[in-house]
């Protein structure tokens, strides 16, 4: 018993660090993307450092607050399902402990074990932690590893947040004839650099994912530059 434990813990612990950093990654991209499509756009409009500061400002805590509270939102909604369906298999396995073991010895059968040894598995599992095995089996949930929305609200907040900062800092910092080749620029190597990471935090192939990623924030900025060059020349 003690020896699955010790191979199967560090792997979950593992896999659900991966998930927070391919969440923070992606968020970070996000912040990435919008905002240099936001400021290259009002930057195409007007030379007004202002403006510029003004709107990239805004889209950052904008963008930073709409990530926190959708997350926020999402991972209750979540939560409060696994909860719910938790309590029903509480309540089921001290109401019908037969039943729920002989489902659970169907679950095993499914999966391809013969019938004695399906039975065994379930016996054993239910004597040690019976919800847990219920939990993993049915739901496919680990009860003592629900996520936290609070935290899940921040993270994405913050990941957006260091992403955002990116565009902003580079149009804000640059010479003002060069504000927008430099943020391309700089959001370019920035996009290359999370879909390398996302890639190889997915075990996925590293130069399509960059290719992916550079694409499509190069096709924002040209879309966002163009929409506000042409608001500019009808504004200006
Ligand atoms: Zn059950």
């Amino acid at each position: 018993m003690d020896e699955v434990h010790i191979h199967h813990e560090p792997q979950r612990v593992m896999s659900s660090r991966l998930n927070w950093l391919r969440a923070g990654v992606l968020g970070a991209n996000d912040g990435i993307v919008s905002t240099a499509g936001l400021v290259i756009g009002v930057a195409a409009a007007t030379t007004s450092t202002q403006a510029i500061a003004t709107a990239g400002i805004a889209g950052l805590v904008a963008g930073a607050m709409s990530m926190a509270v959708g997350e926020y939102v999402s991972v209750s909604t979540q939560r409060d399902s696994e909860r719910t369906m938790l309590a029903k298999e509480r309540r089921e396995l001290v109401e019908m402990p037969e039943e729920e073991l002989a489902e659970l010895t169907l679950i095993y059968q499914a999966k391809g074990l013969d019938p004695d040894l399906a039975s065994a598995v379930a016996q054993q599992l239910t004597e040690r932690d019976p919800l847990a095995a219920h939990a993993e089996a049915e739901l496919h949930i680990d009860p003592d590893d629900l996520t936290n929305p609070w935290h899940a609200a921040w993270a994405s907040m913050v990941a957006f947040t260091v992403g955002a900062l990116l565009p902003l800092v580079a149009i804000l910092l640059a010479e003002a004839s060069w504000r927008i080749a430099v943020t391309a620029v700089s959001v370019l190597v920035a996009l290359a650099l999370t879909g390398a990471v996302s890639a190889r935090l997915g075990a996925s192939p590293v130069p399509r994912a960059v290719g992916r990623n550079v694409a499509g924030g190069a096709l924002a900025m040209v879309v966002t530059y163009g929409i506000g060059a042409l608001v500019g020349v009808q504004l200006g």
